[in-house]
């Protein structure tokens, strides 16, 4: 449809709107900017899966016309089933952080929409301010990383007002970092009695307080915005530096010697880590997206799908442009182009065609 860039660029705008709207709005009328703020998420990834094509955004899209789309007439998904698409369908991944921030924001507007909420009523409760300040912030971040990274070449026309909008949100991040300032003792007072705590993906701050999920795996909430991670605790070869390491990122440096860490996880804890940030087969009629990395040929299918189309395995960091599916044995491997693997197979599946190269 042609004037799906003009309808994509409308809904983009309408979002941006919203978010400076909701950021306007957040000392004198909460319940608004707190409304806002939820619209706006949704219309940012109805706006990315509409970029792929205008039905994906229809609940029901046997039931639409073009012309009837055009006119608005249609009743369009909801954010849950809108993450569900942008993953499923495009392949796209939107991290369990970044999928609990937009749920936060979602579940705050449905209360404000339908019960009556004393306390956002009152502008000026100082509580239910830093509660909405926290949930923006966090929120935004995710989006602002999908916008601008992950998803930039789809918004690329739109990169300069996402950039004015981050400036906006100074008072935000001035709000966390005061709010970090006022926790700080107590954090330094819990690790010094033994907790154990990770630097937070949203305020980059030392204030996310771990857990031991199975170790070396810990997942960590931050003190500080309410952000949950998951972190992998490694000792460094070179200088035996304890660190935790936040797994959703590549950077993977000693934070004392700045020499890679390699890491040993064990393949239990491997599984925690696969079911957290990969593909869910529950999901999929137990179709398991997530892939084999030829980088590290771990036994585990530790190559998670990432960004548009690609993987990024979880034991070595290798990113990858694009995940193949083998032809011969139907794995999905990191990287793999699908030539002649009906006949040469995989490097999973070679092994039981022993004769593969032989037929040429
Ligand atoms: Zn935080
Ligand atoms: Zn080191
Ligand atoms: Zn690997
Ligand atoms: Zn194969």
């Amino acid at each position: 449809m042609e004037k799906q860039d003009k309808l994509f660029n409308r809904i983009t705008e309408n979002a941006l709107g919203f978010l400076r709207d909701a950021i306007e709005l957040i000392n004198s009328d909460l319940k608004k900017s707190l409304i806002s703020f939820a619209i706006a998420v949704e219309l940012f990834l109805k706006a990315r899966l509409m970029h792929e094509h205008w039905t994906l955004i229809l609940e029901n899209p046997d039931n639409t016309t073009v012309s009837e789309f055009e006119k608005g007439d249609f009743i369009s998904v909801n954010v849950q089933s809108a993450i569900l698409r942008l993953q499923k369908v495009l392949g796209l991944s939107i991290s369990t952080s970044a999928e609990k921030a937009f749920k936060n924001i979602r579940t705050h507007r449905n209360k404000m929409i339908h019960f009556y909420h004393p306390e956002y009523a009152d502008a000026k409760n100082p509580k239910a301010t830093e509660v909405v300040m926290k949930d923006q912030y966090v929120g935004w971040v995710h989006l602002h990383e999908l916008l601008s990274e992950e998803w930039e070449k789809e918004f690329i026309n739109h990169q300069e007002s996402i950039k004015d909008i981050d400036r906006l949100m100074k008072g935000h991040r001035d709000f966390i970092d005061a709010r970090y300032e006022t926790l700080k003792d107590s954090i330094s007072d819990e690790i010094a009695k033994g907790m154990k705590f990770g630097v937070c993906a949203v305020c980059q701050k030392l204030s996310s307080r771990m857990s031991d999920l199975s170790l070396p795996v810990y997942t960590g909430v931050c003190r500080v915005c309410g952000d949950w991670d998951v972190f992998v605790e490694a000792i460094c070869s070179s200088c035996s530096y304890i660190g935790y390491y936040d797994w959703s990122s590549s950077d993977r440096d000693c934070s004392s010697c700045t020499k890679d860490v390699q890491i040993e996880i064990p393949d239990d804890a491997m599984e925690v880590l696969i079911s957290h940030y990969g593909d869910d087969p529950f999901m999929n009629d137990g179709i398991d997206y997530n892939g084999h990395c030829p980088e590290c040929e771990h036994s585990l299918t530790t190559a998670i799908p990432a960004g548009d189309g690609g993987a990024f395995c979880l034991n070595c960091a290798t990113e990858y442009d694009e995940m193949g599916q083998c032809e011969h044995c139907g794995t999905y491997i990191a990287g793999f182009t699908e030539v002649a693997s009906s006949y040469l197979g995989c490097f999973i599946c070679s092994a039981s065609f022993p004769d593969a190269n032989e037929k040429y």
